[in-house]
């Protein structure tokens, strides 16, 4: 008799918590829906950098190359979870873009900053605009002592949800808080990320970017090589690392370094990547001469194809996360290897050789 008591005392209480849980849920749609058409009618009427067919939110994975001027912006979604590699130059083309993604009251779960540069940090600081109600769970920089006040303001907002969100702020050069160089994600639709501690003596910004790996949830469908703005030098350091063997450099879509510089690429990089297709991502009309004229020579020689943001506009890649489904890559704009009109001839030493 007692049991019985016990057991219809336990089955109401659990009923009742379930009852709160929903109504709590469905107060903070209400409000969330709330806040959003009050933005929406405040919102200048300014087109959506790009339309984008829904993310299906299950096990496929898909990487999106924003095009988003001379920087780098990645935004990766599988299963529920969400990833952010660089932000773009600034915070107006990020914001949009945040928008067009529906990213706005959402959580990403995991934001990483290559290297300490604006082309890439710069519209980082939009993620933490309080009216747009994102909670980043954790954010991976290499935290190198810098100099420039837009970084400080970005450090000061992520310590800032450190407290109020429980946000982790975790350092590149040791992403896992162990002691070890790689720190594996698992994405809850069964992709994975690599995320890799850079060059500890890289000299300059560039040559202290974070490489990240990222393995779809086939993984002989599809595996990506991002490694920001890596320079010769850093790259070969990535072998001299380990990172050719673990977590391996060979895949089928590689990231230009340094947004198709001369010095963003060796033939050694493309033999140990081996990837079947390059994406850079570069502004139009930039003052570098981007992509260099070397670089295209050098992806020529390998008969890699590439597609680059300021001709061919956001480049999405698709891998539906089943055995043996492979992967699409779709530019916005068509064309194939194509040329810019900043492209040109650099004469910065090492690359006019074409480096080993
Ligand atoms: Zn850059």
């Amino acid at each position: 008799m007692l049991r019985r008591a016990v057991f219809f005392f336990l089955a109401l209480a659990t009923l009742a918590a379930l009852i709160e849980g929903q109504q709590q849920r469905a107060k903070r749609t209400r409000g969330s829906s709330r806040t959003h058409e009050r933005r929406a009618r405040h919102k200048p009427a300014k087109p959506p950098v790009a339309s984008f067919v829904t993310d299906s939110g299950g096990r496929e994975l898909i990487v999106r190359l924003l095009d988003i001027g001379q920087g780098d912006a990645t935004y990766i979604r599988n299963g529920s979870s969400r990833v952010i590699i660089d932000g773009g130059p600034d915070t107006a083309a990020f914001g949009r873009y945040l928008d067009s993604l529906n990213l706005n009251n959402s959580t990403i779960d995991v934001v990483i900053l290559s290297h300490q540069h604006l082309d890439h940090y710069g519209g980082l600081q939009e993620l933490f605009k309080t009216t747009r109600h994102i909670r980043v769970r954790s954010f991976f920089e290499n935290k190198d002592p810098s100099a420039a006040v837009t970084l400080a303001e970005l450090r000061d907002s992520i310590l800032s949800r450190m407290d109020r969100d429980s946000l982790i702020y975790r350092d590149t050069d040791d992403p896992c808080s162990n002691g070890r160089p790689i720190c594996t994600i698992a994405m809850t639709g069964g992709a994975k990320l690599h995320i890799m501690a850079p060059f500890p003596s890289g000299d300059g910004a560039n040559n202290r970017s974070t490489a990240v790996k990222l393995i779809g949830p086939d993984s002989a469908s599809f595996t990506m090589w991002l490694a920001g703005d890596a320079e010769r030098e850093e790259i070969g350091w990535f072998e001299t690392a380990g990172y050719a063997r673990n977590p391996g450099m060979r895949v089928n879509v590689l990231k230009a370094d340094h947004h198709g510089s001369c010095n963003g690429v060796t033939p050694r990089y493309l033999a140990l990547t081996d990837p079947q297709w390059v994406v850079a991502s570069l502004g139009t009309g930039n003052g570098y001469g981007h992509m260099h004229t070397q670089a295209k020579k050098i992806y020529r020689g390998a008969r890699v194809p590439w597609y680059r943001t300021d001709q061919n506009g956001t480049i999405t890649i698709r891998t539906p996360g089943t055995v043996g489904g492979g992967f699409t890559i779709t530019p916005e704009h068509a064309g194939t290897s194509l040329d810019g009109p900043s492209d040109r001839v650099s004469h910065q030493p090492g690359c006019a050789t074409g480096a080993r």
